[in-house]
């Protein structure tokens, strides 16, 4: 019975002297997997879209953002400016 007291108290301070340390690891793990997440909503640079008029592919850069009831579309610099000249 004193035996077993001992033992649990040994492992008590054994879980008192690893608890920070596990603490630090658990905040570690937050961290990093926070920071994954936060590196996979950001489209990577270089993403192309297709037009959607003429389904021709450009880099985001050259593409012209256009929104229909809600739903974003894109369209190439040609196509961009037929919509536009259309809609005047
Ligand atoms: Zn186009």
């Amino acid at each position: 019975m004193t035996t077993a007291a001992t033992l649990s108290g040994a492992h008590l301070g054994l879980f008192m002297a690893l608890a920070p340390l596990t603490l630090g690891l658990i905040i570690y793990l937050v961290a990093y997997v926070a920071k994954r997440g936060e590196g996979s909503i950001v489209p990577p640079l270089g993403q192309s879209f297709a037009c959607a008029k003429c389904g021709k592919r450009n880099v985001r850069e050259h593409m012209v953002p256009a929104k229909f009831e809600g739903a974003v579309a894109w369209y190439c610099d040609h196509c961009a400016g037929d919509i536009t000249s259309r809609a005047s």
